[in-house]
């Protein structure tokens, strides 16, 4: 095969001669010598730059699921752990967790508007409006009233409600973008109540859709802001009218009809003709006197033609059994999926490779899954996991979590690789979501051994947390730890603080979830390679080791974890 081609015969490139400053660690085994080297194991940039080569190519048409490239990204997968000597991973001795899936995709032209009097604000799909439904129907037909309904928190724990007894039933809610105290400034008397600048989930528009449908709404739109919602509208608008589901085993809660995002400027004129001015709303509903209203005599008009689908995808999952506490499990994973095929862009490319999201975070697990295989077999068991449709929402291991191989109570932990930084190595590695678990001392322990430090991330107020699949498995009380090339810039040896947030800033702006976002033989790994050390040093320590981390006090984590301790031997 091809890519077996790629991956043998590569020179051997020890970190250490790479400016990481890699030690050995206190908790290494000793050093398991490659067998046609004679050298340890270790991470090799080679091994992850010819991974990445393969899977962002276009062979693999972005990798989306439920298509010809997706197909060929499992089998690849498959191969590379069969290869490497591990274990298939799923039940009965598969090699895949089966993912099943709706696609729904609203046609063009797709006709939706506001009325407001007399007048009439169509809503171009993509320049204005982004929608898509999950539910499984032909046609959308909706006529109904708006309601602004602000940040459309209901959170009374923190003394919060948006909605106060306005019935949302039906009709179309109106949210804004992040939680009520991420602009707010430190006076404000809403400072504070939302983790500042920290998201919360309220933050998310996953939250917003579901408090929507809880409260019966027909349609819900959350206004765009680039800074609020941590990316541009590009990035918002990237699959128009599209939507993928799981298919819930109990459904639940009805979805609602249509949701999706409205541009800014698109509500800006709405409220304008409402007679509200969208800036002055923005800060009114940072009051927690706000409470949601309905906007007079205006209407939301949508006539839709939709296809479904149904897409079978799946999550790649292999192990390293434990030697002798094998149903101890700790999991290292990341997402194969990328955004596929889209328009063409300046130079007719039309494939987005996900080559940094996340095919390089893949070719890290399977080097970790490389490196573990050939050394010494650990007490407790690892789980590798690739997981499918994280783009659509964290689909792959939503539907893991919902019908977990390995026990969740048992998973000591999930170490998650979604994004890996290009530009070089670094002297810190960014933390995302400080101060919740106990991990986020293991990452400082292994950054010790590569003489760096733990940084927490710069932008909390983008909800990073709640952004990778690491978070499907939070929900269900597994620590977590991610580690995300976006998540702040890296104070890199060559450039510092300033270059490393200069290498997010053209990564977002220009090759986030685009035909950009490409292998390059430019691409300077060692800062990868080394944050992908980071994980295989935390698994060595873990693996041999009785402790099973905790949540720390004030995560919204901690009590589901304490739910399941009589599962775990006490440590
Ligand atoms: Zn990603």
């Amino acid at each position: 095969m091809r890519q077996n081609a790629l991956l043998s015969g590569l020179v051997v490139m020890a970190l250490a001669a790479c400016g990481a400053g890699e030690k050995e660690t206190r908790t290494s085994p000793e050093a398991t010598p490659n067998t046609t080297t004679g050298e340890p194991a270790r991470i090799e940039m080679e091994r992850l730059s010819d991974i990445v080569k393969v899977l962002a190519s276009d062979e693999f048409e972005g990798r989306a699921p439920g298509t010809p490239g997706g197909t060929k990204t499992v089998q690849f997968l498959i191969e590379q752990f069969t290869e490497l000597g591990l274990e298939p991973g799923g039940r009965d001795g598969a090699w895949t967790q089966a993912v099943p899936m709706i696609q729904t995709q609203v046609q063009s032209p797709a006709t939706m508007q506001f009325s407001a009097g007399g007048d009439s604000q169509v809503l171009e799909m993509q320049t204005d409006i982004e929608a898509s439904t999950v539910r499984p129907v032909e046609s959308i037909a909706i006529n109904a009233p708006v309601v602004f309904v602000g940040f459309g928190a209901y959170a009374p724990e923190r003394e919060w409600d948006d909605y106060g007894d306005i019935d949302l039933r039906g009709k179309v809610a109106l949210f804004l973008v992040n939680d009520p105290d991420f602009a707010a400034a430190p006076d404000e008397p809403v400072a504070g109540r939302f983790g500042n600048r920290r998201m919360t989930y309220y933050g998310r528009w996953t939250y917003k859709f579901e408090e929507a449908a809880r409260r019966g709404a027909a349609a819900a739109l959350v206004i765009h802001e680039t800074k609020a919602a941590g990316y541009g509208w590009n990035v918002a608008s990237s699959s128009p009218g599209k939507n993928l589901a799981v298919v819930a085993a109990e459904p639940t809660d009805d979805p609602i009809t249509l949701q999706g995002w409205l541009h800014g400027d698109a509500a800006a004129t709405l409220m304008a003709s409402a007679g509200h001015d969208l800036d002055e709303l923005r800060v009114r509903a940072r009051s927690p006197e706000f409470e949601a209203f309905e906007l007079d005599d205006v209407a939301f008009e949508a006539d839709l033609a939709v296809t479904v689908d149904n897409i079978e995808s799946s999550n790649v999952l292999a192990k390293l059994p434990g030697s002798s506490r094998p149903d101890e499990v700790l999991m290292v994973s990341a997402h194969w999926d990328a955004y596929g095929l889209g328009e063409p862009d300046a130079e007719g490319r039309t494939v987005r490779p996900g080559a940094n999201d996340d095919a390089l975070g893949t070719a890290g697990v399977l080097e970790i899954a490389r490196v573990l295989a050939a050394g010494p077999p650990l007490e407790r068991s690892v789980v590798f996991a690739a997981w499918t449709a994280e783009e659509s929402g964290l689909l792959g291991s939503e539907a893991y979590a919902n019908d977990p191989i390995y026990p969740l109570e048992k998973t000591v932990a999930n170490l998650t690789l979604d994004i890996l930084q290009t530009a070089g190595p670094a002297r810190d590695v960014i933390l995302v979501g400080e101060g919740q678990s106990e991990l986020e001392d293991d990452l400082a322990r292994a950054a010790a051994t590569q003489d760096r430090v733990v940084t927490p991330e710069n932008l909390p107020e983008n909800g990073l947390f709640f952004r990778a699949d690491h978070f499907s498995l939070a929900r269900g009380g597994v620590p977590v730890l991610l580690i995300m090339g976006i998540a702040g810039g890296a104070d890199l040896v060559d450039g510092g603080r300033e270059a490393g947030d200069q290498w997010i800033a053209d990564y977002i702006e220009n090759c986030y979830h685009q035909t950009c976002d490409a292998w390059s033989s430019d691409w300077d790994l060692r800062g990868a390679a080394a944050d992908v050390e980071l994980f295989r040093l935390i698994l060595d320590d873990l693996g041999n080791s009785q402790r099973w981390p905790k949540w720390k006090e004030g995560s919204e984590f901690k009590a589901i974890r304490e739910q399941s301790a009589a599962a775990r031997p006490s440590m």
